[in-house]
């Protein structure tokens, strides 16, 4: 397979393994003392377990798993509303599919949906556009969701419908950015992140730049990484080479496909639509500063906050958890997923507690798939 399998190579992947055990002995790390490089991105996440990386690499380099899924770190009190928004007659509630089972506090939208209510995966928000002509009778909603990497196609598609006129399509939006939890994760005392690896499809649309504050301020290296093996060992061996160095930078391995200064047509389809909260929730941090976008005045008509009266505009927040689950200290790091006392246990892909067991970014659905069955299953055997 051209341009996937050259990046899955094991003698290319050999060759970055042995010159990443020589940096890593080179600046003194251990199993002991490890250093802690966060991957971002939940796609990374996944990448690191199908081809077993944690297992692979020097005993000194440790994973740190970010809060780079976007259904995952959707506070409980979103997903609320979403329930609220798609049970209200008359409504279309259109959702990707990885948002249909995460947990709400009273039901799930795949729960609401074999109760009733009119609740459609889709694949695009383009799909639920043509939802909205083909249903001029009904108001078609569309769970924007996602970080800089869907926010563009959301905009779009408000666009699309301004153009139309299409008065039956609004936008429940709740998209994220991913530089402000970054700096509130290096902001917290309890945290120790040695580097970074950087998202890469958030980057192809942002650029590198965005992440500069990062090594100017906070003297961390962070390196944009694609999602094949190599990509990513590639990537931790640049981030260990600047701290060899004593160099803190932002360096971009995914260069084939991120371009230094993003992608100006998305980037200008992002700020026509959106302008930023003050503030947004995230699971696992709380409230981030400006971390969150809503739509724009000039586009309230396509709002589903606007049209429902509902979400921040009525400051329904922070609605707990459900008990004993830990997703907020897996989703930032603090805990891996098999610490959770209810992975394998209360929380599966078939029964799951958490948004990290469902989404196909999740933290805690990629130890199940690739190791943390076999790790569960094992512990409970010894217990
Ligand atoms: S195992 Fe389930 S409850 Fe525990 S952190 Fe993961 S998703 Fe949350």
């Amino acid at each position: 397979m051209k341009f996937a399998s050259e990046f899955r190579d094991p003698a290319a992947a050999k060759v970055l393994l042995s010159a990443i055990a020589r940096k890593a002995d080179e600046i003194g790390a251990t199993r002991a003392r490890p250093v802690h490089i966060m991957e971002i991105c939940g796609g990374h996440t996944h990448s690191i377990f199908r081809y077993g990386l944690d297992k692979l690499i020097h005993d000194g380099v440790e994973f740190i798993h970010g809060p780079g899924c976007p259904v995952c770190v959707l506070p409980m009190a979103r997903v609320d509303e979403c329930v609220d928004i798609a049970e209200r007659p008359g409504v279309i509630f259109t959702t990707f599919g990885d948002a249909m089972r995460v947990p709400g506090h009273r039901k799930s939208l795949i729960q609401a949906k074999s109760a009733g209510a009119d609740i459609r995966m889709v694949y695009s928000p383009l799909d639920a556009l043509e939802l909205a002509r083909r249903n001029p009778g009904r108001e078609v909603v569309f769970f924007g969701l996602g970080f800089e990497t869907t926010t563009p196609s959301t905009a779009l598609s408000i666009q699309q419908a301004a153009r139309e006129g299409l008065s039956n399509f609004s936008v429940f939006c709740n998209h994220i950015t991913v530089p402000e939890p970054i700096r509130a994760l290096l902001d917290d005392p309890d945290m120790r992140l040695d580097g970074f690896i950087g998202p890469g499809h958030v980057s192809m649309v942002i650029g590198i730049h965005p992440y500069d504050f990062i090594a100017a301020e906070y003297g961390k290296p962070i390196v944009v990484a694609g999602f094949e093996p190599t990509d990513l060992l590639q990537s931790v061996l640049m981030v260990l080479t600047q701290i060899a160095e004593g160099r803190a930078a932002v360096e971009n391995q995914y260069g084939r496909v991120v371009p230094e200064h993003g992608n100006p047509v998305s980037l200008a389809a992002i700020a026509d639509v959106y302008e930023r909260r003050p503030s947004f929730e995230w699971r696992g941090l709380g409230e981030i500063d400006a971390s969150g976008l809503r739509i724009r005045q000039a586009y309230a008509a396509f709002d589903a906050e606007e049209k429902f009266g509902i979400g921040y505009a009525t400051g329904r927040r922070n609605v707990p958890e459900l008990e004993g689950c830990a997703c907020g200290s897996v989703m930032i790091g603090k805990l891996k997923p098999t610490q959770c006392p209810q992975f394998g246990k209360g929380c599966s892909p078939e029964m799951p507690l958490g948004a990290l067991m469902v989404s196909s970014e999740g933290a805690c659905a990629a130890y199940w798939q690739y190791a943390g069955a076999r790790e569960a299953s094992v512990h409970g055997a010894a217990q």
